[in-house]
């Protein structure tokens, strides 16, 4: 029974250390998950490579991926747009392997419209002031934009109810085995079996 990928949405306010758990996932899952790579229009930060990190556009060519209906979501985020290409997400997905977005809150809403079938995990920090700290930690970002990421993160937690999972950041590990679990028993959530059955069978 070929069974479809699960798409798994982790979503969080900016600082919460989204990338870090995603990277230990990667290394730790046995499944095999897939990453999707967005789209954006920021400036790459030292060390990010393109391609890899993220897929860096111009204003002009992230419009004309909009205009395409290229995009599974996209939003603006502290000046910039971020979004995700739809066609490897799609393909990836039939293919029967995990993909990951690794996404803002009202991207993930976008999401979750449209393929309701995700899963929906929300990443919290411990508390406000470790999120700052964090923030300021990775010293990547200019004190305004830190201020501007910070109101942004009080919006998002307030979103946190259109999840189907929270899980504290307190420590990458614990974290990371809090999401592997979640994701071993989507896997085995009998009405997901019964629908690729069901997709097998009409094939
Ligand atoms: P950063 O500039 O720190 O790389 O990302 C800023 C925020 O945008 C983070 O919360 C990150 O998870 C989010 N983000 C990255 N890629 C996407 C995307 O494709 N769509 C949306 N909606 N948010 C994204």
């Amino acid at each position: 029974m070929t069974e479809k990928g699960l798409l798994i949405v982790l979503s969080g306010p900016s600082g919460v250390g989204k990338g870090t758990v995603r990277q230990a996932i990667f290394s730790k899952g046995k499944r095999e998950f897939i990453y999707s790579i967005s789209a954006t229009t920021r400036q790459s930060r030292p060390g990010e490579v393109d391609g890899v990190d993220y897929f860096f556009k111009t204003r002009e060519s992230f419009e004309k991926m909009i205009e395409a209906e290229e995009l599974l979501e996209y939003t603006q985020y502290v000046g910039n747009y971020y979004g995700t290409p739809i066609d490897y997400v799609k393909k990836t997905l039939e293919s029967g392997k995990d993909v990951f977005l690794e996404i803002e809150v009202r991207g993930a809403m976008q999401v979750k419209e449209r393929m309701p079938e995700g899963v929906f995990i929300f990443l919290t920090p411990p508390n406000m002031d470790e999120l700052e700290a964090r923030i300021i930690n990775r010293g990547t970002d200019a004190s305004p934009i830190i201020r501007q990421r910070m109101e942004k993160a009080i919006e998002e937690i307030d979103l946190m109810r259109y999840y189907d999972y929270a899980v504290e950041n307190d420590t990458v590990e614990n974290a990371v085995n809090k999401i592997l679990a979640i994701i071993q028993s989507e896997h085995l959530k009998v009405s997901r079996l019964l629908e690729s059955k069901i997709s097998n069978e009409e094939e």
